[in-house]
């Protein structure tokens, strides 16, 4: 297969997604890594123009038979790299994935990793290509802010109940935190979103195991089987071999775990539409998650969803420092009376300051807010 086409089928895998990765010779890497030749040329011809097609639109826009296109779509889902779950009328849709959110990053660094040099490579072009994507942002910041404004919450976070003694964290009411009129009452409950659903799976987290490939491993937590799925995207994680089907129960006790280990709940929702039901919920360490660290990168900005915020009491506060060094967004400070302060503008509300408080000066106020934090301008 020719260079060229390569290029053409990386160029439709990364229309597929919301991020504009260059097409560089990392990225094709990536893809000639990933991708057989057949399976990049099926892709030329299925996905050109439509990312998500029934086997019928797909018989009529490749003109190939059946059984070749069935066997492209199994070993392309099999490797993450499309989506093939049923639509809401029962009818199977075959969804391209892109590069990243939700797609082949995600899904590649999802099953437990084994160390073989293909996976240690993965990883590094993966770090490359995020490099690269910082030259780009960082090199036209102020072109790119206006078009990052207008993306949605990429998550929601569901916030802590109760501290480190297992007393509930006190919520305030404050009527100066106005709820946007888009926002409407979400499960604020872990247990609660838990509970909604019948088909659950957990699978590898992503971010740690690529930090683990790079030779950077967490140093928040050791855990890693703790990402979970639900609904439709739990049966193609399951289906494929990406996580395994888990009872409530053993939901609830990784997610008493992952509270111990100080983990952020990240819900996340279909577009971003958090009226939706939860796709997935991840536990997050400040460590690894990239979320956190394409903001931190200058990547990204850090769009979230909160109906809390954290409120310090000074009174209370004895300086410890633990909520500065517990805060996941680095949005705690301590000021030049040695107290806590906190920057309403960064604060997403997961509670974990709260949860770690040795002197319960800490408590969240609550009240829907989207959190928008550009990417740090790193450059002049
Ligand atoms: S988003 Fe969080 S839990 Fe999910 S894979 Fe990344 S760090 Fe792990
Ligand atoms: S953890 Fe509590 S006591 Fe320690 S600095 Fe933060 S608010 Fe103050
Ligand atoms: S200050 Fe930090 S740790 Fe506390 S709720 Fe806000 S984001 Fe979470």
């Amino acid at each position: 297969m020719s260079e060229k086409q390569y290029k053409k089928a990386a160029q439709i895998i990364v229309k597929a997604g919301m991020l504009p990765f260059p097409i560089t010779d990392t990225l094709l890497e990536i893809v000639k890594l990933l991708y057989t030749e057949e399976e990049a040329e099926f892709i030329i011809k299925a996905f050109k123009r439509r990312v998500s097609q029934t086997l019928d639109q797909l018989k009529s826009t490749t003109e190939l038979p059946e059984e070749e296109i069935l066997r492209h779509v199994t070993s392309l889902a099999k490797k993450g790299a499309l989506f093939d779950q049923p639509n809401s009328k029962g009818v199977r849709v075959y969804r391209l994935l892109p590069l990243i959110m939700v797609g082949i990053f995600e899904y590649v660094f999802m099953r437990k990793v084994e160390y073989t040099e293909k996976e240690k490579k993965m990883a590094k072009l993966f770090d490359e290509l995020f490099d690269e994507l910082e030259d780009i942002v960082q090199e036209r910041y102020d072109m790119f802010l206006p078009g990052f404004k207008k993306i949605p919450p990429i998550d929601r976070t569901v916030p802590f109940h109760e501290n480190i003694e297992g007393e509930e964290i006190t919520i305030k009411v404050d009527q100066e935190v106005e709820a946007p009129e888009e926002n409407v009452l979400t499960a604020d409950n872990i247990e609660d979103i838990i509970n909604k659903f019948d088909d659950i799976t957990v699978a590898h987290c992503f971010c740690r195991q690529h930090q683990d490939l790079l030779g950077n491993s967490c140093e928040v937590t050791d855990m890693r089987e703790n990402c979970f799925t639900f609904g439709k995207s739990a049966r193609f994680v399951a289906e494929q071999g990406f996580g395994r089907k888990i009872s409530k129960e053993e939901a609830l006790e990784i997610l008493q775990k992952s509270e111990e280990a100080g983990l952020v709940h990240k819900a996340y929702h279909p577009h971003g539409k958090i009226d939706r039901d939860e796709t997935s919920v991840c536990n997050c360490c400040k460590d690894c998650c990239g979320t956190f660290n394409l903001w931190k990168q200058g990547i990204l900005p850090m769009i979230n969803a909160t109906n809390f915020l954290s409120d310090i009491d000074q009174e209370i506060c004895i300086g410890c420092g633990t909520c500065v060094e517990e805060c996941p967004v680095d949005a705690i400070e301590l000021n030049e009376n040695n107290k806590a302060e906190r920057n309403p503008e960064w604060c997403i509300g997961c509670g974990i300051c709260a949860h770690f408080c040795p002197e319960s000066a800490i408590s969240l106020i609550e009240g829907a807010r989207k959190v928008f934090v550009p990417p740090p301008k790193l450059r002049d």
